[in-house]
């Protein structure tokens, strides 16, 4: 992990919040590397979740909504809390059911009796700052995919069953942060809420779940590295009749990577109920009006990210690599000129570079030797190097060279871009 920590700070990937400040406990911030890996990832998942089925719409909602959402979906009550203890003596703030000790573990003092601990955010909206002006950063992104069900409805008459999918950013006041990025107070999330018929509540919980694991699988992840947890009954959310976490082997442990609920009707009822609107679905041909269930696959993108790029990293004899699918590296080519002081070589290279990156994203580098400038490109997971050396003068080919096999080819410039194109599409 510390390996992990120290390639994403050093290399661009990730850096923590507010770090000249002293940083800000729970925030981070995704350098130059990290938001290509997260924006591919962002990508990949609309294609998966949106883009290819006809029957799942998207969404794009306010962070802060009106505060009642909250109230009707159970968040502001005992449904959205984490049991914590105090310390007597020095203060500090554990979740307890992390604690492995009675005593404090910072200064061995006594700690307080449970309590409940809401780890929805506060904010205050308008120019008075009192109760009535209260209002919460969303804590998930499904709650505003339920309150606009009927809008969704209404524009497009889907038939059941149907999805709404949104990706975007959440906040809990976790008391616990930590292990990097994986527990964060604002974190990214992408969620799809399925309604269904209440019959096919089994069935389609089972096609999510196993629609997710194959997601993973295609980004590369290695299969014994995921696995399924079922929740027992007593550990479900106030919500749920079911739910199966994916979870991915951490260097800390196993842990919940993606979560697949089956939330029943609760939330369209509790929406129905303390909005007074009906969130109903009627049958087109029966005229039957239904509360469909929902089926609700919710993974967070920055624990995504942290499971990617530790499921990615490799060390070897001679160099650190990271492994990345081709689709979601950061960079997928990087241009070298051979030598950075021969002028007709650099300004070849500048063209081929150029030209790649119309597009693609395309890293150059000029310095030091060629391979320290491979070995960069590799701990960064970049899939392939061009170098345009003395033979390109010539005869127009360049060497390409492969990050997984290190393995060099010659191409025609002429036919990079679709070489490229071609071996991303595999
Ligand atoms: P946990 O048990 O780890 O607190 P949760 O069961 O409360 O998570 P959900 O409410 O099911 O999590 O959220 C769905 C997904 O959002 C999780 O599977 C995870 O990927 C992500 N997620 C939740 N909380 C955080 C967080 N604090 N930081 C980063 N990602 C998070």
């Amino acid at each position: 992990m510390e390996k992990i920590v120290s390639l994403a700070k050093r290399r661009g990937f990730v850096y923590p919040s507010s770090e000249i400040y002293g940083g800000f406990s729970g925030f981070w911030d995704f350098g130059p590397l990290g938001v290509e890996l997260k924006n591919n990832l962002k990508s990949i998942w609309w294609e998966e979740f949106v883009q290819s089925h006809d029957e799942i719409f998207g969404l794009d909602s306010s962070i802060i909504m009106n505060p009642k959402i909250w109230e009707a979906s159970g968040h502001t009550g005992s449904g959205f809390t984490d049991p914590l203890r105090e310390c007597k003596n020095c203060h500090h703030r554990f979740r307890s059911d992390d604690l492995k000790t009675l005593a404090c573990p910072d200064c061995g003092g006594q700690l307080t009796e449970e309590k409940k601990f809401n780890i929805l955010v506060k904010t205050y909206i308008g120019p008075v700052e009192d109760k009535s002006a209260l209002a919460y950063l969303r804590g998930e992104t499904a709650q505003a995919i339920f309150v606009n069900f009927n809008n969704i409805i209404d524009s497009f008459h889907p038939q059941i069953p149907f999805g709404i999918a949104q990706i975007g950013k959440a906040f809990r006041n976790e008391i616990t942060p930590g292990n990097f990025f994986f527990r964060s107070r604002e974190f990214e999330q992408m969620e799809l809420e399925y309604f269904i018929e209440p019959i096919e509540d089994e069935k389609m919980f089972k096609y999510w779940r196993s629609y997710c694991l194959g997601f993973l699988h295609g980004l590369g992840l290695n299969p014994d590295n995921l696995r399924f947890y079922d929740h027992p009954k007593e550990k479900l959310s106030h919500y749920s009749k079911g739910t199966t976490d994916i979870e991915y082997h951490f260097p800390f442990g196993w842990s919940e990577l993606w979560g697949i609920a089956r939330r029943g009707n609760y939330d369209l009822s509790k929406h129905t109920k303390y909005s007074g609107k009906k969130l109903i679905y009627k049958n087109p041909t029966t005229n039957q009006e239904i509360v469909p269930y929902v089926i609700e696959p919710s993974v967070g993108v920055d624990r995504l990210i942290l499971a990617i790029l530790i499921d990615a990293f490799f060390e070897e004899e001679k160099r650190v690599v990271l492994r990345l699918s081709p689709k979601l590296a950061p960079f997928k080519v990087a241009v070298f000129p051979l030598v950075s002081n021969k002028e007709e070589l650099v300004e070849k290279a500048r063209i081929v570079y150029q030209d790649l990156r119309k597009n693609l994203m395309v890293a150059w580098d000029d310095r030091g030797n060629i391979g320290k400038r491979y070995f960069a490109q590799d701990e960064i997971g970049t899939p392939w190097c061009v170098t345009i050396d003395y033979d390109t003068l010539k005869d127009d080919t360049v060497t390409i060279r492969d990050r997984d096999t290190t393995k060099q080819i010659r191409e025609k410039v002429s036919s990079l871009n679709s070489y490229f194109q071609k071996k991303l599409e595999d």
